[in-house]
């Protein structure tokens, strides 16, 4: 196949880490037949310094063009004084807008060599592959009437939680398919015994179920959830949940496995999608070949598997990070007593020859 990618490096140790995704496509590609054209822009710090914006039309024309986009990240001190609307991290916020990123899916899954990194006792946390599926656009940070208001007594602050058939519809699809492609089990995660909001969710999630008899859909209340993340997370595969509620069970759930620099996400909608580290610039280390890739290679490795449906050549590259790991090679955040002290690039060329070897 041919596709189209953006590339969006970003700041501090984006533009470290992106070269060790785009040589691992690069391999695919070459190793399955592929032909992806990588196309560059400056996005966030980067485009600020060059053209006062976080999100240049141009980024943003570029991003709309291609089959996906995969960005490093944003941010930085030297951007941290500037007014809230033009800081790197609105090129983010107007990436999802304009492209109509509604989901956002991000696994959290444990390398059991890494389960030392884990705050949680080996025997809980080895086996934990789940996947976290938000809602992006709607909900709480969206919904109307919001703001403070002055009143007799004070201050009066109000956000409103709102969902709509249409909006839960579409996001339960995407839990329904990407659990096609794992273990076919979906956990709706609402508040139904208290909000319409979340009574509204879970009727219209157990409708659109109906679509996938092959998977299997149970509810938790979030409250409930927290708890069973820290409790016993390899119960779940897929979960599904509202934007709040996702916002802090996927962070949960991202720090189940320990490691920043590990974790990769997903961000979907009807078009184009977007593919980054959850981690962020991490201007402290920047610069120093001491990032870990394995987080944006993760990252290209979704993007072929949900953009492309490319889940062998996905697979090839979880397994090379797997070997390469399993040697004991190790980047600076995830090194133990034991394990071999390699920097990005030389990390990012471990996974490469890996997949030279398959
Ligand atoms: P961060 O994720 O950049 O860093 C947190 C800690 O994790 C730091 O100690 C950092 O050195 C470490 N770390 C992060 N990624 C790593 C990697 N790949 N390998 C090894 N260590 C890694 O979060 P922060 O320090 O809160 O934010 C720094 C900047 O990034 C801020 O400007 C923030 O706004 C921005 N940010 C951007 C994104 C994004 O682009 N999606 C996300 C979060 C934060």
């Amino acid at each position: 196949m041919k596709a189209r990618i953006a590339v969006l490096p970003g700041d501090g140790i984006g533009p470290e880490v992106m070269p060790q995704a785009l040589q691992a496509l690069e391999a695919i590609a070459k190793q399955f037949g592929h032909s992806f054209e990588f196309r560059h822009a400056d996005v966030g710090g980067a485009a600020i310094d060059k053209t006062g914006r976080p999100l240049p039309d141009d980024t943003l024309k570029l991003a709309k063009e291609s089959d996906a986009i995969l960005l490093g990240a944003v941010g930085g001190y030297k951007w941290e004084g500037l007014a809230y609307d033009v800081r790197p991290e609105r090129a983010l916020l107007g990436l999802r807008e304009q492209l109509g990123l509604f989901a956002n899916l991000r696994p959290a899954k444990l390398y059991p060599m890494l389960a030392d990194a884990s705050t949680l006792k080996p025997e809980v946390i080895i086996g934990t592959d789940l996947l976290v599926v938000r809602e992006l656009t709607g909900g709480i940070y969206f919904g109307k009437p919001k703001g403070i208001e002055k009143t007799a007594d004070g201050e009066r602050g109000v956000n409103t939680e709102v969902y709509t058939t249409p909006e839960i519809v579409r996001i339960a699809k995407v839990a329904f398919e990407a659990a096609r492609k794992r273990r076919k089990k979906v956990m709706s995660v609402d508040k139904a015994n208290v909000l319409e909001s979340s009574e509204l969710w879970r009727r219209v999630v157990i409708g659109v179920a109906k679509d996938y008899p092959d998977i299997e859909l149970s509810h938790l209340y979030v409250d409930n959830c927290a708890m069973q993340l820290i409790r016993n997370p390899k119960q779940f595969d897929v979960l599904v949940t509202t934007n709040l509620f996702g916002d802090i069970l996927s962070d949960e759930a991202a720090m189940l496995t320990g490691s920043i620099g590990m974790l990769p996400s997903a961000s979907i909608g009807s078009g184009v999608g977007m593919y980054e580290p959850i981690h962020g610039s991490a201007p402290d280390i920047a610069g120093k070949d001491i990032a870990n890739p394995i987080a944006t290679i993760a990252s290209a490795a979704m993007m072929l598997s949900y953009s492309f449906n490319l889940d062998q050549e996905a697979a090839a590259i979880e397994r090379a990070i797997v070997r390469v790991l399993e040697q004991g090679y190790r980047t600076k955040d995830i090194q133990s007593p034991t394990g071999k002290l390699v920097g990005t690039q030389e990390m990012g060329r471990l996974i490469r020859a890996e997949l030279g070897k398959a």
